[in-house]
Formats: C-alpha cells, sequence, structure tokens
C-alpha cells in the first residue's frame, strides 16, 4: 500500500450521498475512492483493495447483492451496506450474502463511523496488526 490512509470504496449512485460520505470520511482521515455502478465498484475492490466497501443496494445494473456475491469469491474486506430498503428481508439478504453490517437510510454519520470502526477493529483482529496500526491511526485522530 503507497498510502497512510485506509481506502474505503463507496459504491452509491446518488451523487448527494456521494458527496456527504466524501466529506464526512475525508475528514476522519479515509481516503475515498467512488464508484457509481455495481460493476464499477467490483473493478474498484479488486484493483484498490480497500480497507473497507460502504455499499448500496439499488443501483443501477449489477444490484447491491449481486456486488456483495462476486466480492466474496475472493475477498473478505468488510462491507458495510447502506440502503434505503428497511425490511427485515432485505438486511438478511444482504447479511446472508456476506455483508458485515447494514444501515437503513437515512442514517446517522455519527453510527456510521462507529460501525466503520468496528468492522475494522474485526478486520484487523484477522489480520493481525498491519490493519491494527491503520486503525489506530484512525481512530485516535
Ligand atoms: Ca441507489
Amino acid at each position: 500500500m503507497n498510502s497512510a490512509k485506509p481506502v474505503i470504496v463507496v459504491i452509491e449512485d446518488d451523487p448527494q450521498i456521494c458527496r456527504f460520505l466524501r466529506t464526512s470520511l475525508s475528514v476522519q482521515g479515509f481516503q475515498v475512492v467512488e464508484a457509481g455502478t455495481g460493476e464499477r465498484g467490483v473493478v474498484e475492490i479488486g484493483t484498490r483493495k480497500p480497507e473497507l466497501v460502504i455499499l448500496d443496494l439499488g443501483l443501477p445494473g449489477m444490484d447491491g447483492i449481486a456486488v456483495i456475491r462476486k466480492v466474496r469469491e475472493w475477498s473478505a474486506v468488510p462491507i458495510i451496506v447502506l440502503s434505503a430498503r428497511s425490511q427485515e428481508s432485505n438486511k438478511i439478504a444482504a447479511l446472508d450474502a456476506g455483508a458485515d453490517d447494514y444501515l437503513t437510510k437515512p442514517f446517522s454519520i455519527g453510527e456510521l463511523l462507529a460501525r466503520i470502526r468496528v468492522s475494522l477493529r474485526h478486520a484487523a483482529r484477522l489480520a493481525g496488526d498491519g490493519l491494527e496500526t491503520l486503525f489506530s491511526a484512525v481512530s485516535y485522530r
């Protein structure tokens, strides 16, 4: 990795939410990579090797659930779903497909950041010290 900042890939087709996430996450020390479609998101995850993924379910073309299934074929990257779909069946489908967490819109940025920290903490425990160092850099800012 050539950047000290943890990378988050945001897969979201709503420009306003993208802008809001980019601003909020950048302030917290993350590098944000945006993808407006599921296909693009899968490519970004493959090439950028992010520390975390934030994923919308309702996307043009490839659906969010399909993105999770695809990514889970070759990556254990933490995936937090951010969706307007509040039905329990959607949450279950996303979590069973391999998502780590699920937040419904409208969401609070404070809660999203806390859940990001939880996901990074879990990933760090699984991966050993590499991520742990990255996580410390973010959490103690
Ligand atoms: Ca959407």
